[in-house]
């Protein structure tokens, strides 16, 4: 089976894992901030908080700013669950703006709409949280105008996208965002095995998130509430968790952050391939490098409408074949566990039409130019 998506790792990967085995810390230690301090390098971001997963991530990103009973949080239908989940778990509620078919990301049109209304009737969104899917950047200077206009915080979902650029300046840079989340699963395009970064440019938002990631409890007498009776004094001071990164995956991460760009590179070529063998075939690559470069964590097509009807039948027999194609994403509005939230089919159109031609090619920098032949005549086979 040639996979959709699949880590890199090398001699380096391995050896600064090893390294860490015989230090003295396996649990967060001198690594993490390491690698915080790495991707605050590579982004231009001020401040950097690893922990275990881009979903804990966000859950404390929303906490940080604020998110809790009574707020809304307005996220894209198409992605992966855990984007519209940090709201809930906050208390929250969740709403969904609809996507623009062609890129699959949220539609500033839709937005626009949705704000203007929600804007009349006083239940505005404390949060919104974009999700550069596939690592294309959304819009983020229109959003950001936006967030001026109507007061809400915006959280970017960049699990997709360490390594790409918007207007020439990087993902996470939260030059148009409140806080940055990047994922490094596995299948993503940096990976620490399990991990995720909350980015910032706030000091007040970097404390929190660094506070809710260990449990709430606090070492540093200045965020201390009382004055504290001698060194050994810790202070529980807010509602934490444990959402710590390991040392161990620190050093993955440090180690393949070295390799982000190589990767986007090896992913931008890959795709070309794919868009000159598929330029003859009903099916459309989703746009692409439009405000920057994309870091191209999937390559996803779309099989012209006529045709969406066999995308069942084209996944199956393109399985058959070997080849691990995938589905990014069902909406999260139809899951079941949403509809018993009050969603149901039909509320976000574009969304569904989407979810209906989508079909993700493998790309991942293992990937060979061999396969990306073996997987195109395996498509045109299945539509044929
Ligand atoms: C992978 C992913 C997440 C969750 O990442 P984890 O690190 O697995 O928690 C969140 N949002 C999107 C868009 C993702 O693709």
């Amino acid at each position: 089976m040639i996979p959709y998506g699949r880590q890199d790792i090398n001699d380096a990967d391995i050896k600064a894992v090893v390294e860490v085995l015989r230090s003295d810390f396996l649990t967060q230690g001198p690594r993490v901030p390491s690698f915080e301090n790495g991707v605050v390098g590579y982004t231009g971001a001020s401040y950097a908080t690893a922990v275990n997963s881009a979903t804990s991530a966000l859950h404390i990103a929303c906490l940080a700013l604020g998110v809790g009973p009574g707020d809304v949080v307005w996220t894209s239908p198409i992605s992966f669950v855990a984007s519209a989940n940090c709201a809930l778990y906050c208390g929250a509620s969740v709403d969904f703006v609809d996507v623009d078919p062609k890129s699959g990301n949220m539609s500033l049109a839709e937005l626009r709409a949705k704000l203007e209304a929600a804007a009349e009737t006083d239940c505005l969104p404390k949060v919104i949280i974009p999700v550069h899917l596939c690592g294309e950047p959304c819009d983020m200077a229109a959003i950001h105008a936006l967030s001026l206009k109507y007061g809400f915080k915006i959280i970017e979902d960049a699990s997709h996208a360490i390594g790409s650029t918007y207007d020439g300046v990087p993902v996470g840079s939260c030059k148009f965002s409140d806080v940055t989340v990047f994922s490094f699963h596995p299948v993503k395009i940096i990976t620490s095995a399990e991990g995720g970064m909350a980015m910032t440019n706030s000091e007040e938002i970097h404390k929190r998130l660094q506070l809710l990631r260990s449990h709430g409890v606090t070492r540093e007498p200045d965020q201390m509430t009382d004055v504290p009776e001698g060194a050994w004094v810790y202070e529980q001071v807010a509602l934490g968790f444990n959402y710590r990164l390991t040392d161990l995956q620190a050093a993955l991460g440090l180690s393949q952050l070295g390799r982000a760009d190589e990767f986007v590179e090896r992913r931008q070529y890959l795709a070309g391939l794919y868009d000159e063998r598929l330029a003859a075939m009903p099916v459309t690559p989703l746009e692409r490098n439009v405000f920057g470069r994309s870091a191209l964590h999937l390559y996803v097509i779309r099989l012209d409408g006529c045709l969406a009807h066999k995308r069942g039948q084209v996944f199956e027999a393109m399985r058959a074949a070997g080849i691990g194609v995938n589905i990014h994403y069902i909406p999260i509005h139809t899951q079941p566990y949403y509809r018993q939230r009050g969603f149901s089919e039909g509320m976000f159109p574009r969304s569904e039409e989407y979810y209906a031609e989508a079909l993700t090619l493998p790309l991942h920098p293992g990937l060979t130019e061999k396969d990306v032949s073996t997987v195109c005549q395996a498509l045109q086979d299945a539509l044929s």
